[in-house]
């Protein structure tokens, strides 16, 4: 280069702005050359362009017309990250207001522009505290900046720029706020600071100036008017620091920085993230609650007691239940308890003299402990009621109590006791599915022999004639009696014609039976017949006539043959919530199982997806409302900090660094709002803090509930920054601070 290029050069610069479809103008074909070592004073009155020139030459605004030459190199070309760039490297603002981070102390805001120009936080620590005993800070070096005097934090913006370490340092007006002692250090200070630099300083105080500037520029109307040198200065050469990026780590440190340094704006942003966790979880446990209900409102077939809670178990090989296997059951947590014979659960039952009737199903007396009315059974023929606390039987209980009745099954067949049987005491309850009777073990046997006979096949034979015996087209019955002895019968003296002589007297018979589960048979002896005359004599019954054709064996071996084992049983869990882990467990000791709930046959199908899309629905509604509610709130939040967002700008960071740390900061609010609500989660469930509110919203959640709930999070908190920072890098740096300042 033959002529050495000025550092800044002018050209026919013009700036005009637009507002609202009028243009104003900024100031109009400028002309002028700056160089490293000038101390440059601009004076005039307001509104002659000063600032505007001052932003130019920053980059911080941009320009219409002319070129504007940075070292030589035009910039009529520039983007806004070349303007960034330049920003960053060449620049160093002061600004009458003053553009500090007021939540930062002195240290932490001269740290910024150092971290974000890619340093570490270790090696400018030396650095920082020179500056600040520079400006003459040291004793406020950890004190935030909103306590400082005005002249106290134009010496903070001071250090800083300087700290940025580059060639140009643009004032605008830095004392304008400041009253006249502090000014005139601040203006010493800039003097000392000019000797290698090019500074430029916008003042309504020449005098102060005066003394120390190389050079006097008044503008007047958009125009420089006079440009005078005042005295020589030193010309040196330029040396350009190259910045990185901020370091990732840094980022996080801000971010974090960023989160609690306002506590109010923390506390504020915490809220409302508990609140989307609250109103998620809120709409995610009605819908669960609501899908409950649903499976709960199935019906079956088969099965009368079909509670969520209940497991139908048979042994996997096939075989009876053991002691030990029932003991094993009993050990696993998940169990309430074990019903034994099962079949009972699904059988109603009902108690009745044709006048007072109660029903339900059929419970062992020694389940309960106490009752509402009366009293605990003393006797086999005293049983429990429990029932439907409005039932009209049940609220004149006295009466009841004074009934002789009898228990039939639902096929309405008595079951054989001696005894009629009198209810003794009541257990109230609002639940018309838990109608039961409580029986003594004597019944419970009884019924047990009636179902199971009901379901098996029985064969007779006599001396080799084998009847089929169904209860309807046969005309032989099998009958226990207390009269007859083990190893024999009694039979009907018609059946004597199977025999030879038509004697049957120490004649065998066959007695085969067949169910789901096993086949077992059994030979007795016949050792007498009964006819009409001596049949009271022989068996405890009434009625000759209802016992044609019956053979009578002994309880015992009635017993052997109905009552022998027990082939499937029912297990209950805790909670509803536990059947599927019992279940698993079941599995893995050897067990089939059914689960109660899986078997209901739902005839509300439709309204399940009608439940499932609607549920679809309503998410997507409320993560959009939640967003927005967020959304603005958030925006209020931050209003806040778009003067540190566009200060993080001024400084040269760009719209990448900017989205980060808004990113981060939300996240370091998200995920401690997450994990405490998490903590408190475990806490009230674990009962060791007890919340009705948040036990009944997180009584049902898992790991996956708790996954999907982050993700959501994550989902917005992404969204918000993006947004965000959208938002504020529609306007220019310079703009974006205006506008919200
Ligand atoms: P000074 O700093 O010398 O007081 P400015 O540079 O702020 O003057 O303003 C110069 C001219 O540009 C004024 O006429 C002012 O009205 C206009 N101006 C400055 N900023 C804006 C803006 N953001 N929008 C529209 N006009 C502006
Ligand atoms: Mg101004």
């Amino acid at each position: 280069m033959g002529k050495e290029m000025p550092l800044l050069k002018l050209k026919n610069v013009s700036k005009f702005y637009y507002n609202k479809g009028l243009v104003a103008t900024g100031f109009t074909r400028v002309n002028l050359d700056f160089n490293l070592g000038e101390f440059v004073v601009i004076t005039g009155e307001s509104g002659s362009g000063k600032s505007t020139l001052l932003n130019v030459l920053s980059g911080l605004d941009s320009y219409e017309e002319g070129e504007l030459y940075i070292n030589g190199e035009e910039t009529s070309h520039y983007n806004e990250s070349d303007f960034e760039h330049y920003r960053k490297t060449y620049i160093g603002n002061i600004f009458q207001t003053f553009n500090l981070v007021s939540s930062y102390t002195v240290y932490q805001n001269i740290e910024l522009v150092l971290l974000l120009n890619g340093f570490k936080k270790h090696e400018v620590h030396d650095k920082i505290i020179d500056l600040i005993e520079k400006v003459d800070l040291s004793k406020f070096k950890n004190t935030r900046v909103s306590k400082l005097s005005g002249g106290q934090k134009q010496r903070v913006a001071i250090a800083r720029a300087l700290a940025k370490d580059t060639p140009i340092i643009i004032a605008d007006e830095p004392t304008g706020n400041l009253d006249s002692k502090s000014a005139k250090s601040i203006i010493k200070l800039l003097s000392e600071i000019a000797k290698d630099k090019l500074v430029v300083v916008v003042t309504h105080n020449y005098d102060q100036v005066e003394k120390y500037a190389t050079r006097k520029i008044e503008m007047h109307d958009g125009k420089v008017r006079e440009d005078i040198s005042l005295k020589e200065y030193n010309k040196s050469n330029i040396t350009l620091n190259e910045y990185k990026d901020i370091r990732f780590i840094n980022k996080v440190l801000l971010g974090i920085r960023n989160t609690f340094n306002i506590v109010p704006k923390f506390v504020l942003m915490f809220l409302v993230f508990l609140f989307i966790i609250v109103a998620f979880l809120g709409e995610y446990s009605v819908f669960k609650n609501l899908a409950e209900e649903e499976a709960k409102s199935g019906y079956s077939a088969f099965f009368r007691d079909i509670s969520a809670t209940r497991i139908v178990i048979k042994k996997s090989n096939g075989s009876y239940f053991t002691n030990e296997d029932f003991n094993a059951i009993t050990t696993l947590e998940e169990v309430q308890r074990i019903e034994k014979d099962d079949i009972l659960l699904d059988t109603s039952y009902d108690l009745n003299n044709n006048e007072y009737y109660v029903w339900g199903k059929l419970e062992n007396v020694n389940s309960i402990d106490s009752v509402d009315v009366g009293r605990l059974p003393e006797n086999d023929n005293e049983v429990v009621v429990k029932g439907y606390e409005y039932d009209y039987y049940l609220i004149n209980y006295e009466e009841l109590f004074n009934q002789e009745l009898n228990i039939y099954d639902d096929y309405g067949d008595i079951i054989a006791t001696n005894q009629k049987l009198k209810v003794v005491g009541i257990i109230y309850h609002d639940d018309y599915d838990d109608d039961t009777i409580y029986v003594t073990d004597k019944v419970l046997n009884q019924a047990r022999l009636l179902t199971n006979k009901r379901f098996a096949e029985l064969t007779i034979g006599i001396n080799g004639h084998y009847e089929k015996v169904d209860g309807y087209s046969s005309y032989m019955s099998l009958i226990p009696s207390k009269n007859v002895e083990k190893g024999t019968a009694l039979i009907h003296t018609d059946l004597s014609h199977l025999c030879k002589n038509m004697n049957c007297y120490d004649n065998l018979v066959d007695i085969k039976i067949k169910n789901l589960y096993y086949e077992e048979s059994l030979e007795v002896n016949i050792k007498n017949t009964f006819n009409k005359d001596n049949f009271k004599k022989l068996t405890e019954f009434d009625n000759y006539d209802d016992y044609y054709g019956t053979i009578f064996i002994s309880y015992d071996d009635y017993n052997e043959l109905y009552n022998k084992y027990t082939f499937q049983s029912s297990v209950f869990a805790n909670e509803a919530s536990d059947v599927d882990k019992l279940a698993t467990k079941l599995e893995d000791l050897g067990f089939y199982t059914l689960k109660i709930k899986d078997s209901l046959y739902n005839y509300n199908e439709g309204i399940a997806q009608i439940i499932n899309i609607f549920k679809i629905i309503v998410t997507i509604v409320l993560f959009i409302v939640l967003f927005f509610i967020t959304y603005f709130v958030i925006k209020l939040i931050q209003k806040s900090k778009n003067v540190y967002y566009s200060t993080v700008r001024i400084l040269g960071g760009s719209k990448k660094v900017i989205k980060k740390l808004i990113s981060i900061e939300l996240y370091t609010v998200y995920h401690l709002t997450f994990f405490l609500f998490m903590l408190l989660t475990i806490l009230v469930n674990t009962n060791i803090i007890s919340n009705g509110f948040i036990a009944a919203i997180t009584s049902n959640l898992g790991i996956r509930e708790f996954v999907v709930i982050y993700l959501i999070l994550l989902l917005m908190s992404m969204l918000l920054s993006w947004t965000y920072s959208r938002k504020l890098f529609k306007s220019s740096a310079m703009r974006a601070y205006r506008e919200e300042v």
